[in-house]
């Protein structure tokens, strides 16, 4: 059973929008689209292997912790009555190569993190939070696994390690996961995981976003299918000119409130506000009244904003 469900990092859902609304440089723009390859690699995993395990498993997706000002990631974790199985989700594809027990990518020759490292390193991390909770590692059979969830990834000279689980071996790895004869989970595993989760950072304190304010982002409502910003309305639906996906007027209002919101803290919600943020939106008398019906309005006249 899931008892944290991935879902989008704050980081990631700020540079999708700041992707649309301003012009993100090549560093950044890489560093977003690994983001957005990462995310997806890690739903794949969960739809196509995760989700078919059964309820004598805890899953814990994308855990964060720090120990020691040192932050660090898990991707899954999977806990039984026997077990903590840590994974960190690789959407690596092309060709890799190790030399020197380097890992390169062969397209850019580029090196990359040695993902053993890494899962080695969140390991033992992983061990000192236990430790710190007051658990006897020793005694906890912990395991780390790497898995390339990408089939169109190949490495050469690949390593016989069994930590590292390439595309055409993930089936029968998660097979023996799934027959896997367990007891069931007893009240401990569920305490052990709320353990874990409150201990947690819920952000990551690192980011790399890039500088913006409100006055150099592009506004308008971005298309929930595609994300580009939306032109044309007919009949209560905005339509998106690109994509061709058609969503009610008040649902995208309230997705793009949320969406400035994230951006903007600090900046207030006001009939005003949100009325140039979406921009598409003629009528203020409907902002309005979508956010006197969603929210909760502070002050009076036209000093009113919206919690
Ligand atoms: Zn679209």
């Amino acid at each position: 059973m899931i008892m944290k469900h991935r879902c989008e990092s704050k980081e990631l859902l700020l540079f999708r929008s700041l992707h649309v609304r301003m012009n993100l440089m090549e560093k950044e723009l890489t560093y977003y689209t690994n983001l957005e390859k990462g995310f997806e690699g890690e739903r794949y995993f969960d739809e196509r292997w995760a989700k078919h395990l059964s309820d004598d498993w805890i899953i814990l997706n994308d855990l964060t912790f720090e120990v020691n000002n040192t932050v660090f990631q898990i991707d899954s974790t999977f806990i039984c009555n026997q077990a903590i199985y840590l994974f960190e989700i690789k959407n690596y594809d092309g060709d890799y190569y190790i030399e020197n027990k380097k890992w390169y990518s062969k397209i850019t020759n580029k090196e990359i993190k040695n993902p053993i490292h890494q899962i080695d390193r969140s390991g033992s991390l992983f061990r000192r939070i236990l430790q710190e909770l007051g658990y006897n590692v020793s005694k906890i059979s912990i395991e780390y696994y790497v898995i390339f969830v990408n089939s169109e990834f190949h490495l050469y000279q690949a390593p016989i390690d069994h930590q590292l689980i390439f595309p055409a071996q993930i089936n029968r790895f998660m097979d023996k996961l799934y027959s896997k004869p367990l007891p069931q989970l007893i009240d401990a595993n569920f305490k052990q995981a709320e353990q874990l989760l409150s201990v947690q950072l819920i952000e990551s304190p690192y980011s790399r976003l890039p500088e913006y304010s409100y006055d150099n982002l592009k506004k308008g409502i971005m298309c929930s299918n595609c994300r580009s910003l939306i032109h044309k309305i007919s009949n209560k639906n905005l339509v998106c000119t690109r994509c061709g996906h058609r969503e009610g007027i008040e649902s995208a209002i309230l997705r793009s409130i949320k969406e400035y919101k994230l951006l903007f803290p600090k900046r207030r919600v006001t009939t005003n506000n949100i009325h140039d943020w979406c921009k598409i939106i003629n009528s203020k008398k409907l902002i309005r009244r979508i956010l006197s019906t969603n929210f909760k309005a502070q002050g009076i006249g036209r000093s009113t904003f919206y919690i």
